[in-house]
């Protein structure tokens, strides 16, 4: 089996009372696996593509069979996603970006206010099931925006820097109908360092 469900760097209960425990336990062991076992299902009869990584296949979907593109698309970016999406939140938040990745958020978004306020309209205005980004563009500038489904911006040729996930699984239990609620709440469990890093990268 290729592919494997990642490690969360923390415990289930670690992004209360943001996230609750139960909400991240399914939504890791539960959703997160069934993707990832979907995937592995999915590129068994291709093992030329099981010594790619998840980042390789989902820049390319076009190189998949297309018997099992669209199953490729939906569980890689639903692993590749949540995996990201893990890697960004933390119990230890700082609640603000610093260095270069805050002069770009500043310079491009007209401050971190802004920013988290179009990031929240992203997750909120994207109908149906999906997730907001802040992704950066091939000449290094930022972009925020919203994908469907479980697409990734990778196959939009972006570097995905921090996501959202706003299908209802993500914040059902806690927040029910109210995303608005949820997209608000997320601010001080985001892992700052990661998405420098991941931008800085
Ligand atoms: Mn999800």
């Amino acid at each position: 089996m290729p592919f494997e469900l990642p490690r969360l760097k923390y415990a289930y209960s670690a992004l209360e009372p943001v996230i609750d425990a139960m909400t991240v336990e399914i939504h890791h062991a539960k959703h997160q696996a069934t993707y990832t076992k979907n995937l592995n299902t999915a590129l068994e009869k291709y093992p030329e593509f099981a010594s790619k990584s998840i980042i390789e296949i989902l820049k390319d979907l076009s190189s998949i069979p297309e018997d099992v593109r669209a199953a490729v698309k939906n569980n890689g970016g639903g692993y590749y996603n949540h995996s990201l999406y893990w890697e960004n939140l933390t119990s230890n938040g700082s609640g603000q970006p610093s260095g270069k990745l805050a002069e770009a958020i500043d310079s491009t978004f007209g401050g971190f206010a802004g920013f988290k306020e179009q990031m929240e309209k992203a997750g909120l205005t994207r109908f149906g099931s999906g997730w907001a980004w802040l992704s950066k563009k091939s000449d290094g500038s930022l972009i925020l925006h919203s994908t469907a489904n479980q697409d990734c911006p990778l196959s939009e040729g972006l570097t995905p820097l921090m996501t959202i996930d706003v299908w209802e699984h993500a914040y059902y239990l806690k927040y029910q109908n109210r995303r608005a609620d949820y997209l608000s709440a997320i601010w001080p469990i985001i892992d700052w360092k990661d998405v420098e890093t991941k931008f800085l990268a």
